[in-house]
């Protein structure tokens, strides 16, 4: 009984889905994917964007100079061992990229395409090349992420097998012409920028299963497929591959990133669930990391190192993964709390007790409010816990009765529970899209999203100081939780146009990443590093750990032409 009348909130629909605006976002790309102009840079310069970018960029050109000096520090070190590396020169601006960097704008130097290499590239991906400046602007403005560069990609190439896109990267290393590869763009933290302009290499064209072995439960498939769709595919086969970030994914761009999600506390993230790669180095060299062995400790795991990597050491050409098989019953249950704390502790307690729960998710009341008003629902605007557990129908029935008991003895509320798969289908599609509902309380604000990730015993904790801080703030600020892994987001809402709004929803940001290093946590629990976090590396990771990763990048990458500027402070040297 209780259950019918919380599906009946969840399902009472009267307003019309705020999707449709925010779906428009994908259907532009999609558009833009497709059409795959050749046109040429007098035809760009026409465009006002290009007009915009020119403007920006001859303001940067002489106050930028010594960062263009930075960006190619390793390849010199590398190429001229005698000399010392340029990052120790007294003129770089150490603000950039530093910890006192305000992140959002992404510097970089530019140097016009060599026209050589872009013959070379027609000649490589034939009808697959565009130079149409609408399409470079969108390859170089982010989807999902408040950061913005300062330049765009000045060609976008979409290659269709490995081979091509060795011939592409070799071609741009021989030339120093900096990459950057391309997935679904949904990553957060200006991981996709081309700073410096070079190639995008949109790697969506490459999206094919390639072989699937049901008796070993894996897949081998190209980079480009997205997460839902290869779901769809493994669907009639009983299995299913449990990673799920932001709607539009790509498998190679969840690898580059070390994606997780909310199925994380059952399954691990990216790191758990690849068991192979191809890769493309930057010399144009076509790696395979691994066997098809589901493990092995033949060497250096190769595979390892790729994985967060986000498109700095190599491009991604093929990935194996590891498959479930999809779980006999599964039950849904939502539970509500008269504080955030609450919630968070009953979370803690669940992972305490041993249940193997497949989903935690924890919203504040400011999100449930959000969700209700995009989606015309009438869920309690309280803090609220999301649950799934699985097994067979007794084992999931029993799993969910504990964690009910549970929930009692820390102040939780109507309980209600579902194994309906239309209901179930329903909330975690409204979970996962929880970002686009925020900006339904304000469609014209910009959402900067922290993503702190702490050891399980201080979630509450650092939930707690953050809330109290985001409370107090002007700004509209929603909370999301991964709380069965420690992982705990803030959605900022900002307007971009008052500087002011921006500069709080930093200080918030800030705030947040400081409180979760002093609880022996980490500034990326799974968005990744990009541009935005690369402030925080070095209070997180040391200057040791900084300086050796440094020294990976240098090796594979001598000329520093695989996304430079993302990832690797650029104060740091060998
Ligand atoms: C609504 C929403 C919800 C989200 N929820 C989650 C979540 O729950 N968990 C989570 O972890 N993330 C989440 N994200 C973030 C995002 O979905 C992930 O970071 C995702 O893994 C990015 O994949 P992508 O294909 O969009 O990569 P892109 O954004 O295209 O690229 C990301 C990085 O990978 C590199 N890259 C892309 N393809 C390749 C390749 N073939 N070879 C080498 N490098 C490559 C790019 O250069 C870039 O550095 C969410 C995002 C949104 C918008």
């Amino acid at each position: 009984m209780v259950f019918l009348s919380w599906l009946a909130r969840l399902r009472s629909s009267s307003v019309p889905s705020f999707y449709s605006s925010c779906s428009r976002r994908n259907s532009i790309f999609r558009k833009h994917s497709r059409a795959l102009l050749l046109s040429t840079p007098t035809e760009a310069a026409s465009s006002d964007h290009q007009r915009n970018v020119s403007r920006i960029l001859s303001s940067w050109a002489y106050s930028l100079l010594p960062m263009a000096l930075a960006a190619s520090a390793g390849a010199v070190f590398i190429q001229s061992q005698n000399k010392p590396s340029l990052c120790d020169a007294s003129n770089i601006d150490h603000r950039i990229g530093d910890k006192d960097s305000t992140g959002y704008e992404v510097k970089g130097s530019y140097q016009k395409v060599p026209q050589e290499l872009i013959d070379e590239l027609k000649a490589i991906c034939q009808d697959n090349i565009t130079m149409d400046y609408e399409e470079r602007y969108f390859h170089g403005t982010p989807q999902h992420s408040f950061h913005k560069a300062v330049n765009v990609p000045d060609v976008v190439v979409y290659p269709r097998s490995s081979e091509e896109v060795s011939k592409i990267v070799k071609s741009c290393n021989d030339h120093k012409v900096p990459i950057v590869p391309y997935g679904g763009a949904t990553s957060i933290e200006g991981h996709t920028l081309s700073p410096n302009g070079g190639v995008c290499i949109d790697m969506t064209q490459m999206n094919h299963v390639k072989a699937l072995n049901i008796e070993d439960m894996d897949v081998v498939v190209e980079p480009g497929i997205g997460w839902m769709e290869l779901n769809e595919y493994l669907e009639p086969y009983g299995l299913f591959f449990p990673l799920d970030p932001g709607p539009g994914a790509t498998i190679g761009g969840m690898c580059a990133t070390r994606c997780s999600g909310s199925l994380a506390v059952r399954y691990g993230t990216m790191r758990d669930n690849v068991i192979s790669l191809k890769v493309v180095l930057a010399n144009g060299e076509i790696v395979k990391t691994a066997s098809r062995a589901r493990k092995s400790a033949a060497g250096y795991d190769l595979t390892r190192l790729l994985i967060g990597s986000e498109g700095t050491l190599g491009v991604i050409t093929e990935v194996t993964l590891r498959l479930q098989k999809i779980p006999q019953s599964s039950v849904v249950a939502m539970c509500n709390f008269p504080t955030i704390k609450d919630a968070a502790d009953v979370a803690i307690a669940t992972m305490l007790s041993g249940i193997q729960v497949s989903r935690v998710e924890l919203l504040d009341e400011v999100q449930v409010k959000a969700i209700n008003l995009a989606n015309g629902k009438t869920l309690p605007e309280v803090p609220t816990l999301m649950f799934e557990f699985v097994g067979t129908e007794a084992y999931s029935l029993e799993q969910t009765l504990i964690v009910q008991k549970i929930a009692s003895e820390h102040n939780g509320s109507d309980f209600v529970f579902a194994g309906d798969p239309e209901a179930k289908k329903e909330l975690w599609k409204i979970r996962k899209e929880a970002l686009w509902a925020c900006f339904a309380m304000e469609p014209n604000y910009e959402a900067m999203i922290t993503d702190v990730c702490v050891p399980l015993s201080r979630l509450a904790a650092l939930i707690s100081v953050s809330k109290q801080e985001i409370d107090a703030s002007p700004l509209v600020c929603t909370v999301i939780a991964h709380a069965g892994d420690g992982n705990f987001h803030t959605l900022v809402l900002f307007d971009p146009k008052q500087e002011e709004q921006r500069t709080e929803a930093e200080r918030l940001n800030h705030f947040i990443v400081h409180a979760a290093l002093s609880m022996d946590g980490t500034c990326t629990g799974e968005h990744g590093v990009g541009t935005g976090k690369v402030k925080y590396l070095e209070e997180e990771l040391g200057m040791e750990a900084l300086r050796t990763m440094k020294k990976i990048k240098g090796a594979l990458d001598p000329n520093n032409i695989m996304n430079p500027g993302k990832l690797i402070p650029p104060h740091v040297c060998f």
